[in-house]
């Protein structure tokens, strides 16, 4: 591996901060300080370390992604989150909650463009019993059997928890019986409590959302890990997230059979039409390949780490790929709460331009499943008319992606 910091660089900076880095390239753990320091450093620095890490962890020729669709069953919600956009009162003309055909005629969208998994998510409805969930797992499973319904984000499952008497054992086991196949991560945002009690005062804590996460990694469910920056939180509480993370994956690691998070991804807050707007600092793109970045190297017992261009768009999802990511997300067909909020204006990817992200960013691409094994290669040639080996090549004929 190329030492990513130059001598005349390396003089420039203060020893501790090379020391740090240098021991973070060795693939050593750095601990609370260390990661913090980092947030102080020239982002290029950063990048080449996290860059080397990534190249190292996960195939160094191949950008890897996942044709799948979002699903939001509902959009009622009684959480309330200042920075949510998408949710609306019972009583709002534009409330919803699809029906099981509904959903179906979403399922059959994707399966026509060769999906494999749905991440099935939504507000916290009280007005849903139990059996519109259990329900809404056995209709998809008989009559979508290829797909894989990854559902419900760990503030779904605490409310089903207490709206239905539940314990959690129990409510989770019912859930797979139904045909669960993941817990999304979704809701991390940042895992401290008083960053969580002034973006939204109502929304799960930190210590039940591990305390899902976990039992659901206990019980061999998919599960990913998430972070969102921008709510003005410090890098002593970002530096916290990101260790409270990794212990769980230690801990998913040495007691579950190693069925830890499958892998991790990271936005930008968006606060469009939320009461958030204004109030936020939200993060910029050199702050979000900073926060890439760091984490990269702050996860050193993550392999997957995903770019995100629903809040950040292509470009800088591409540029990602150099900040320590490894893989490009999912297609989502219909990503409706991000970009609710703003985000980067795109609230779905085709195959052939997320292709195009890896390719003309010098990876072969590849399609993955949702716990990031790979499942297909797919025809450069047939989607851009060139091959992933020369991407130069008849530029021309691809560049409308
Ligand atoms: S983010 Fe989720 S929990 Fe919060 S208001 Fe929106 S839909 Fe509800």
């Amino acid at each position: 591996m190329t030492a990513p910091i130059s001598p005349a660089t390396a003089a420039a900076l203060p020893e501790q901060t090379v020391r740090t880095l240098d021991k973070a390239e060795r693939g050593e753990r750095l601990n609370a300080a260390e990661i913090e320091s980092l947030y102080s450093l020239p982002l290029p620095e950063v990048a080449g370390v996290a860059n080397a890490l990534r190249l190292m962890r996960r195939d160094p020729d191949t950008v890897t992604f996942l044709i799948d669709r979002n699903i939001n069953y509902t959009n009622v919600c009684n959480v309330g989150c200042n920075f949510c956009a998408f949710y609306r009162t019972k009583r709002q003309k534009d409330s919803y909650t699809l029906d099981y055909q509904e959903i179906s005629a979403k399922i059959v969208e994707l399966e026509e463009v060769g999906g494999t998994r749905i991440l099935l998510q939504g507000g916290v409805n009280p007005e849903l019993g139990l059996d519109y969930y259990t329900g809404l797992l056995r209709h998809v499973k008989a009559n979508h059997p290829t797909i894989r319904i990854d559902a419900f984000s760990p503030e779904e499952v605490l409310f089903m928890e207490k709206n239905f008497g539940m314990d959690l054992d129990t409510l989770l086991d019912t859930l797979i019986d139904a045909g669960l196949d993941g817990l999304p991560g979704a809701g991390g945002e940042i895992l401290e409590d008083d960053v969580r009690a002034r973006a939204a005062p109502a929304r799960i804590r930190s210590e039940d959302w591990f305390r899902i996460i976990d039992a659901a990694q206990r019980k061999g469910l998919y599960t990913i890990a998430t972070m969102v920056i921008g709510f003005g939180e410090t890098f002593a509480q970002r530096t916290s997230h990101l260790l409270k993370i990794r212990e769980q994956q230690d801990k998913a690691t040495r007691d579950y059979g190693g069925n830890g998070f499958s892998g991790f991804a990271m936005w930008t807050l968006q606060t469009e039409h939320t009461r958030l707007h204004g109030k936020a600092p939200g993060a910029t793109a050199h702050e979000y390949l900073q926060q890439l970045s760091v984490a990269r190297i702050a996860l050193d017992n993550f392999v997957n780490i995903q770019a995100s261009w629903p809040a950040q768009g292509f470009k800088v999802a591409q540029a990602a790929l150099y900040y320590g990511a490894n893989d490009l997300g999912s297609t989502m067909l219909e990503e409706n709460v991000v970009s609710a909020a703003g985000g980067g204006g795109r609230h779905k990817a085709t195959v052939r331009e997320l292709v195009r992200i890896a390719v003309d960013a010098g990876f072969t691409p590849a399609i993955r499943n949702s716990r990031f094994e790979i499942i297909a290669w797919p025809d450069v040639q047939a989607e851009l008319g060139r091959h992933a080996s020369n991407p130069e090549e008849a530029r021309a004929v691809g560049a409308a992606g």
